[in-house]
């Protein structure tokens, strides 16, 4: 049986020792509390997608409270059976049809895949209309870094124009970017990330998010300035059916 406990002691572990590789030897007087108690500048963020709610309530009770999800249905029928565990917060990772925005915004307290301004207007207005949210709703604009036609996610050309939308909403806060390279992608794929997310937090105070790297990329990410890492794989083992 799998050991979720293990497998996020393991992953921590792993991103303490990348942010020493990379010597990413932040001033302890400058990090925010919750990461000074476990010492690592960078978040992580369990990827539960087509995984079972007993599963996310193991990681749970072994301290881990940021999930991602990437099907809506699945991941509202999640949040549904879950939400008697306090202090759970629910991360939207996945493509965004526009007609699923309502949804999305009542559901969950951060959004990374944010890569059109209608998508952004929407998600702002249903917070206004509903009233459903005590804080603004959490925003990453995804990156389409490798360039691929398939992928979703903003032309780099285009990150700072959308950027401007989602920091003009009252109901939207915007906390950074977010990508997902290609496989075997090189390491200008992952500076570019870490040059436009240098560029953005300069801009925008409220801009602290790089949303980067995943089970096979972690050091990688890590090693350029990733501020929060995906992981599903590695937690929760393989998935059978959907990617
Ligand atoms: C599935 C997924 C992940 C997790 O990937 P693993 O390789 O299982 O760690 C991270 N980010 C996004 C956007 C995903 O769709």
């Amino acid at each position: 049986m799998i050991n979720i406990k293990d497998n996020i002691d393991k992953i921590k572990a792993q991103i303490q020792q990348a942010c020493q590789q990379s010597a990413r030897l932040i001033p302890v007087t400058e990090l925010p509390k919750p990461l000074l108690e476990n010492s690592s500048p960078v978040s992580l963020l369990a990827v539960s997608k087509t995984k079972p709610a007993t599963l996310i309530e193991q990681a749970y009770l072994a301290g881990q409270k940021d999930f991602g999800e990437n099907y809506l249905q699945e991941a509202v029928e999640k949040i549904t059976q879950l939400a008697h565990l306090p202090e759970l917060t629910w991360h939207f990772i996945g493509p965004i049809q526009s007609n699923k925005t309502k949804l999305i915004a009542s559901n969950f307290s951060w959004v990374h895949s944010v890569d059109r301004e209608k998508i952004a207007l929407r998600l702002n207005q249903h917070i206004q209309d509903d009233d459903c949210h005590d804080t603004p709703l959490n925003i990453c604009l995804q990156v389409n870094i490798s360039n691929e036609e398939s992928k979703s996610g903003i032309d780099v050309s285009e990150v700072f124009t959308l950027a401007k939308v989602i920091n003009n909403c009252d109901k939207l806060t915007l906390r950074g970017l977010m990508a997902v390279p290609e496989k075997n992608a090189n390491s200008a794929c992952y500076e570019k990330m870490q040059l436009l997310f240098e560029q953005l937090k300069k801009q925008y105070p409220s801009v602290d998010t790089l949303s980067l790297g995943m089970s096979n990329d972690l050091e990688q990410a890590v090693a350029h300035g990733s501020t929060m890492v995906r992981i599903g794989t590695a937690i929760f083992g393989s998935r059978t059916n959907k990617t």
